[in-house]
């Protein structure tokens, strides 16, 4: 990797939600703190309109065993046991001993129940059963919960033509419902219709008039700029796509690299999984090549100085000669913003704490290529508060930050150091869409904690002892 050892470092960082990262910068740079969008969270709440409910009735003509099934559904649902319910509900509906009054009580009863069920299972991010039960669920009522229920669990899976279809579904049913309409911007991107995102987004820069509706004018014109300028790029853009992701480029300018950039991916894609047990990606990952001169407003006024980043899709400024982008440079950037990507995948898009994303990141980005000599920067400074690695990097001050990518991938190598080399593929394995992800949380199987651990890492940057070293 071309690294100048004492006037640059390869710096990497979540700025509000976005993972940059930057290569070869000057110390006198400094990283700007952009408010740039942040990346849309999945919704994980019910319409405020339509809580579902599972109501007891007097069952007059009922056999003997109704009344109790019925209060067993009853009493699993009021006590949360929504999966639990639904699966004594379909139980219930196969006895043949249940009367028919009971059976018209449970299929008044099974829209709530199968929506309930469903949007249990899509919030702990298993998506697959969650689309089982929304799909009976709308196929017996149009409600909004389960319409909405698919629409984000089709997003999550990137499955963007049926997403849409949802998409649309729930917007006739709840035309302002700004959390979905920012959603669908991404949808409608995913797909290529800039012109169709650029029109939502006006929609709801009028809905943000409202101060009700809760939305920040301020980012949502951002938003709309950046989309506009994608709309721009996008005329001159193609895709081409390998196993497992999907690029697109500008035509004529960057087609000497698109091979490459797609094969260096599945490579590093093969060795995360083969060596850290990084999953292997769910659905093509998109990926995206920008001139440099272009980087800036597709991606909202980020930093100059960033080298890539990931918002859901992995974003890459391309530059031109004579500062023409080294691909060997190129590689350790895609490597960096894949580690992103896979692990969003993995803990079902939840922020990590900033030190773990882009420690992790820049662990594996440089591994096996030459970068496992941790250089001290020439004035390091002391090292940061335990609290200053938990918080999103842009609350720090830009000398804190800088110092923050740098002992993150410090804390890693602590890590290793303490607790051996196989910490990171014990840490990921562990890591699910519905594990702990807090510091401590990660940290747990391998029996360390978060104090601990920034003791021992601030005890060696005191010393400028490199764990590696030792
Ligand atoms: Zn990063």
């Amino acid at each position: 990797m071309r690294l100048k050892a004492t006037t640059s470092a390869l710096l990497i960082g979540i700025l509000g939600g976005f993972a940059w990262s930057r290569l070869a910068v000057r110390d006198d740079q400094k990283p700007e703190s952009t408010a740039d969008e942040s990346r849309t969270e999945s919704p994980a709440t019910l319409p405020a309109s339509s809580e579902p409910k599972v109501q007891v009735a007097q069952l007059t003509r009922g056999g003997p065993g109704d009344e109790a099934a019925m209060q067993k559904i009853y009493g699993a649902f009021a006590t949360g046991d929504f999966a639990g319910a639904l699966s004594l509900a379909d139980n219930a509906a196969l006895d043949a001993n249940r009367s028919a009054e009971f059976r018209q009580w449970l299929a008044q009863q099974m829209p709530s129940l199968l929506i309930s069920a469903g949007w249990s299972k899509l919030r702990l991010g298993d998506c697959d059963q969650a689309i089982d039960w929304l799909r009976r669920a709308s196929a017996l009522v149009p409600a909004p919960a389960a319409v909405k229920g698919l629409a984000v669990c089709y997003y999550k899976q990137k499955q963007m033509s049926l997403a849409r279809e949802q998409f649309l579904n729930y917007m006739s049913l709840e035309p302002n419902d700004s959390e979905m309409l920012l959603l669908y911007t991404d949808v409608l991107e995913s797909e290529g219709r800039f012109v169709d995102a650029v029109g939502i987004l006006k929609q709801l820069q009028i809905l943000a008039e409202n101060p009700a509706i809760g939305l920040d004018a301020a980012s949502l014109a951002r938003r709309l700029q950046s989309m506009q300028s994608r709309e721009k790029e996008s005329a001159m853009m193609q895709t081409e796509a390998s196993r497992n992701f999907r690029l697109t480029f500008r035509s004529g300018d960057h087609e000497d690299l698109v091979a490459f950039v797609l094969q260096s991916l599945e490579d590093a894609a093969d060795e995360f999984r083969e060596n850290y047990n990084l999953p292997a990606p769910q659905s093509q990952i998109e990926v995206v090549m920008y001139p440099s001169a272009s980087f800036q407003g597709v991606t909202g006024g980020g930093p100059t100085w960033a080298e890539g980043l990931y918002d859901g899709r992995i974003r890459i400024p391309v530059h031109p000669a004579p500062q023409k982008t080294e691909r060997a440079d190129l590689d350790v950037v895609l490597r960096h913003e894949l580690v992103h990507a896979l692990l969003a995948q993995l803990g079902d898009s939840r922020n990590l704490p900033p030190w773990f994303g882009e420690g992790i990141a820049q662990r594996l980005s440089c591994a096996g290529r030459g970068c496992g000599n941790f250089e001290f920067p020439p004035q390091p400074g002391g090292f940061l508060p335990p609290e200053s690695f938990a918080t999103s990097y842009l609350a720090l001050s830009t000398v804190n930050a800088g110092r923050a990518y740098q002992q993150s991938l410090f804390l890693i190598l602590t890590m290793e150091a303490l607790k051996g080399d196989q910490v990171v593929r014990q840490i990921i394995t562990a890591l699910t869409t519905n594990s702990d992800v807090s510091s401590d949380g990660l940290l747990a199987p391998i029996g360390l904690d978060f104090t601990r651990l920034h003791m021992a890492a601030a005890e060696l940057w005191k010393r400028r002892q490199s764990p590696i070293a030792r």
